[in-house]
């Protein structure tokens, strides 16, 4: 048999957590929570099983939930879409993303893609046919940031498309209003889509916005937006997330999304869709999620770890060379098996293996949680 997918092997994330599991460690490797979520939203789930909504929902997502997402997109960023027309509800926003490009990728298409960059882009950019063309951050002494005159570089007639996503998994890094407009003058009059990963569009600290791509007419007129419930509700294992675009690119999304999961399980979205009716669920999540990056990166202070910007997401990096030589993922199984705490190495988000010196640690974890890891961490 030949592969399909010759550079994959089974994620870092899986390896990792099985590895924390086998060692008994602090699992801080796999980005998910290990607290609850709110009691209310199981509740409305619940109700919505046993009011019967227990059938195939519509393939493009139960109405309510639409229009609830539509909603919040326009109060929160401005931008008008037509909960019938531009919303679809996914499994998850890995579905969202793999359906996306599977949608608008020709064979022999290129996808511009940011490294370090989450895992399923470049695998489902080939399952596609595309040619993956990879660019990666820059970082200096403010963080990781994306070069866009390398982006721009390039760009060929052969583009199709670029991803980005922002608050950036692994880096904690932001997209601010400036990277739009530089995106904006990249795509504006060509044919170039964008696919952006929001995911964590709920978890930008320090008084900053989201620079969603759909508060930027240019960007919003040829993007996927993408977002997921299990970041924003604290439900990872409900897989359950959304993509929202311009009409003609949701028609493309959508003749795949009906043959590669037809529809969404439907009391989940019964269910969010009541919750969806409060927003102060994630409008506390910056708050809720800052006191916990802080409270992480106080207690790593006095180690010998030295801590990169964290300005959104659930994830910290730090630089470990004043501890160990060893490459990242060698470093990463050595505190899981050796220290107890587990992390993922930066350099599983690059195509080529590159070696920063860089691991990731998820803070969305219960305090009692994090100070054990700290204990552990905090004498290195
Ligand atoms: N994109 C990014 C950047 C992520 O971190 C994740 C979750 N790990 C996903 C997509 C996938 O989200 P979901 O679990 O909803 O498929
Ligand atoms: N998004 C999570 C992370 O980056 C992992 C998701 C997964 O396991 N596929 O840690």
């Amino acid at each position: 048999l030949t592969t399909r997918l010759p550079a994959v092997g089974t994620t870092i994330f899986t390896r990792m957590s099985a590895l924390a599991a086998q060692h008994g460690a602090v699992n801080l490797g796999q980005g998910f929570p290990d607290f609850a979520c709110d009691a209310r939203l199981v509740d409305l789930v619940a109700e919505a099983m046993r009011a019967g909504h227990n059938q195939y929902p519509p393939m493009t997502g139960t109405p309510a939930l639409r229009r609830a997402i539509a909603d919040k997109i326009g109060a929160l960023y401005g931008h008008a879409y037509d909960a019938d027309a531009e919303i679809t509800v996914t499994a998850g926003a890995t579905q969202a993303l793999t359906t996306a490009l599977l949608a608008v990728v020709h064979p022999g298409d290129e996808v511009i893609v940011i490294e370090p960059a989450y895992d399923s882009y470049m695998p489902a950019v080939e399952l596609a046919g595309g040619v993956v063309v990879p660019v990666q951050m820059v970082l200096d002494d403010a963080g990781y940031r994306v070069p866009w005159e390398r982006i721009a570089a390039a760009v060929s007639p052969r583009t199709r498309l670029i991803v980005v996503n922002s608050p950036h998994n692994p880096t904690g890094s932001v997209l601010r209003e400036a990277d739009l407009e530089a995106l904006a003058a990249i795509v504006g009059g060509t044919q170039i889509l964008v696919l952006s990963d929001e995911v964590y569009e709920h978890m930008v600290y320090d008084g900053q916005p989201h620079a969603s791509v759909s508060r930027h007419p240019v960007l919003a007129a040829r993007s996927f937006v993408v977002s997921s419930f299990g970041k924003t509700y604290h439900t990872t294992g409900w897989k359950i997330g959304y993509v929202a675009a311009p009409a003609p690119l949701m028609t493309e999304f959508r003749k795949v999304h009906q043959y590669n999961v037809f529809s969404v399980n439907a009391p989940m979205q019964h269910g969010i869709a009541a919750y969806m009716a409060d927003p102060a669920p994630y409008l506390e999540l910056p708050a809720f999620y800052q006191r916990k990056r802080d409270l992480f990166r106080a207690g790593l202070a006095g180690s010998r770890f030295e801590l990169l910007p964290a300005d959104g997401t659930y994830f910290q990096c730090v630089r470990y060379g004043a501890i160990s030589p060893l490459p990242e993922a060698a470093f990463a199984e050595w505190l899981t098996t050796d220290i107890g705490v587990a992390a993922i190495p930066v350099s599983a988000f690059y195509r080529q293996p590159k070696e920063s010196g860089i691991v990731r640690f998820c803070f969305a974890k219960r305090d009692e949680t994090l100070a054990l890891a700290l204990e552990r961490l905090a004498s290195l």
